[in-house]
């Protein structure tokens, strides 16, 4: 398979360039691909809001885009690392699903950066030719979303959380230099979160049904799940996690309610946002419960024992320590939020 890629090269730095891949002009031969090359206008493809220098598109043999696993009949997984974004992962850290229906594709959660983006669409194309009608975002971290304009220039349809619009707008600026600093301007070049998002509404890729559910606050304020009715896979996002420590950027009673109403969805497998690609319901949530329930304890002993929040944040949770990867990354901040929202029950 051939694709069609432009250069992008930094305005204040023209030596600093990546290759961007055009979605959507995939063809079986080179001279085919040529042909379209020819006839395409560029600036009106990419747009004029740019920082950067555009140079000419040129056909190359498509790269093999990123691993899926499949879980599931017509459904598969991208397992991202457990890390924090870097320039060798470009912000591959968060899991990646992909459903196949008899007519149209949905992925679901689209990488850290547009390179991840590329490549989880390039894995895609060479699974199934049928076209990617959407791209479902489970929530507004920056590591699930900054893919999303790959598959919008695909011609996908993006769905998200009815907070997500406004979330993304309060935080994309803050997240772009977070993830321009980690992942490098290089890798970064081209990534954006300018895309047009719309309400979940169930979606039918043919013969299969997903069923979207926006979620009340629990890990963020924009958690969305996927469920599958063809295979009862439920796509958890970051309301479930594996491995990598939970992080909590929303409501820690909100998502240990939310996790008993995901209990009872009677899932055959859930599909979390960070660590295996797929988990059985109960065993996959019983490490969540335990840590969050751990965070609640500590924090309502600390409260109970008068403690100011400096002082406790440096031990509620501490005793989870041993089940978590990054768990010194995050522990503190989750500890911070638990106590600023127990505190004022
Ligand atoms: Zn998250």
């Amino acid at each position: 398979m051939f694709e069609i890629v432009v250069s992008l090269c930094l305005l204040n730095d023209p030596d600093v360039c990546r290759l961007r891949l055009l979605p959507g002009f995939e063809t079986a031969t080179a001279e085919r691909c040529e042909a379209i090359r020819e006839s395409l206008a560029i600036d009106s493809h990419l747009g004029t809001a740019m920082d950067f220098l555009v140079n000419e598109a040129a056909c190359r043999a498509m790269p093999e885009g990123l691993e899926l696993d499949e879980i599931a009949d017509g459904i598969f997984v991208h397992t991202g690392e457990i890390s924090e974004a870097n320039p060798a992962n470009l912000g591959d850290i968060a899991n990646m699903g992909v459903v196949i229906g008899d007519d149209t594709i949905a992925v679901i959660d689209a990488g850290g950066s547009h390179a991840v983006g590329e490549a989880l669409y390039r894995a895609v194309r060479r699974k199934s030719r049928l076209p990617i009608s959407h791209l479902i975002l489970t929530h507004v971290h920056p590591d699930h979303i900054f893919g999303a304009s790959v598959f919008a220039e695909a011609g996908a349809r993006i769905v998200g959380h009815p907070n997500l619009v406004p979330a993304l707008k309060d935080r994309q600026q803050t997240y772009l230099q977070t993830f321009t600093s980690e992942i490098g301007t290089k890798g970064f070049i081209g990534t954006s979160a300018d895309i047009s998002i719309e309400q979940p509404v169930d979606i039918d890729l043919g013969g299969r049904t997903l069923t979207l559910t926006a979620w009340p606050m629990a890990h963020s304020s924009t958690d969305l799940t996927v469920l599958d009715d063809r295979t009862g896979t439920l796509f958890a996002g970051d309301l479930l996690f594996d491995g990598h420590i939970p992080v909590l950027d929303g409501s820690l009673t909100g998502w240990q309610s939310v996790l008993d109403d995901i209990e009872t969805l009677g899932a055959a497998r859930i599909v979390p946002g960070h660590g295996r690609p797929a988990l059985r319901p109960a065993e996959g949530i019983a490490p969540l419960r335990l840590y969050l329930q751990a965070l609640e304890n500590d924090t309502r002993q600390s409260l109970d024992a008068g403690q100011r929040m400096s002082e406790a944040v440096y031990h509620i949770g501490l005793d989870q320590e041993h089940f978590w990867d990054l768990f010194d990354l995050y522990n503190t901040r989750n500890a911070t939020v638990a106590f600023t929202e127990l505190e004022w029950e």
